[in-house]
């Protein structure tokens, strides 16, 4: 079993039962069966290398050698119509720059670097981000014992993830006593690291009455966690309501509250997770 099984298994369950996010959800299970795949190759490769920084132990060749095959997958697998689809926007994005492209990548979500990420047009970067998360995820289950990585007392706080300094995609809020432990969960490697419960990830607002949380019927697991402060949000998948969710699938799932959320002006953090 891999973390992708649980996945597949969640998107496909939910795709049936969704009226908005059925279609994203059916291609969310493709996509994470393909991405299961470059996944088992990563770890099967040999073990990344330990000790040294995220980006140098990420398997670059690799996820370089997995885009033309992955890019002929997306053009047949794609929801049509949609620009991944489209023959021209395939056939330029075959003969774009991988391994560039992936290292800039995994480069420009380190604090402050944000701006390189802007040159990359969309379905570029949604290129980058399906590519990199199996690889980078890999790279994080092998190294999730090593003792170089950030104590979890030091992680708790942090805004970025302290495997990748990937940003988060989601939080996660699970039982721990006779209250609830949030997490953030990244949206590159997946890894979750403690955070406190009353703070916002983008700007660390800590006051009550400049959060907001709001939540709808539909999505009973799901909390849109605002900030009046920044009027950035992100949503937080609570396991203690709906303890079957899965965070990255839930959040696609519940795609109709970020337009919501967009639509009452609150826009979403950036992110490295994957835009499907
Ligand atoms: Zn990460
Ligand atoms: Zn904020």
């Amino acid at each position: 079993m891999t973390p992708w099984d649980a996945r597949i298994a969640r998107a496909l369950e939910l795709a049936p039962q969704s009226v908005a996010a059925s279609q994203i959800l059916t291609f969310y299970a493709a996509l994470a069966q393909y991405q299961r795949s470059l996944f088992t190759s990563a770890i099967a490769d040999n073990a990344p290398a330990r000790g040294v920084p995220f980006a140098d132990a990420f398997p670059l060749r690799l996820a370089t050698d997995a885009a033309p095959a992955f890019l002929r997958w997306l053009a047949h697998s794609a929801p049509s119509p949609d620009v991944l689809r489209n023959a021209a926007s395939a056939q330029k994005l075959l003969e774009l720059d991988w391994t560039t492209r992936l290292r800039e990548a995994l480069e420009c979500d380190a604090p402050g670097g944000v701006a390189s990420l802007l040159v990359l047009d969309g379905p570029a970067l949604f290129v980058v981000r399906s590519l990199t998360q199996p690889f980078a995820e890999a790279v994080a289950v092998a190294r999730r014992d090593e003792r170089c990585l950030a104590p979890q007392s030091e992680g708790a706080g942090w805004s970025r993830c302290p495997v990748c300094r990937g940003a988060p995609r989601a939080g996660v809020l699970r039982e721990e006593g006779h209250g609830a432990k949030k997490t953030l969960q990244c949206g590159r490697c997946f890894t979750e690291w403690g955070f406190p419960r009353l703070m916002c990830p983008t700007c660390r607002e800590a006051r009550f009455d400049a959060l907001p949380v709001f939540t709808a019927d539909a999505f009973p697991h799901v909390r849109v966690e605002a900030c009046e402060t920044c009027h950035g949000y992100l949503k937080t998948i609570d396991l203690t309501v709906d303890g079957l969710a899965v965070p990255a699938v839930d959040d696609l799932a519940s795609i109709s509250l970020d337009l919501w959320a967009s639509e009452r002006g609150y826009g979403a953090a950036p992110t490295t997770g994957a835009s499907v």
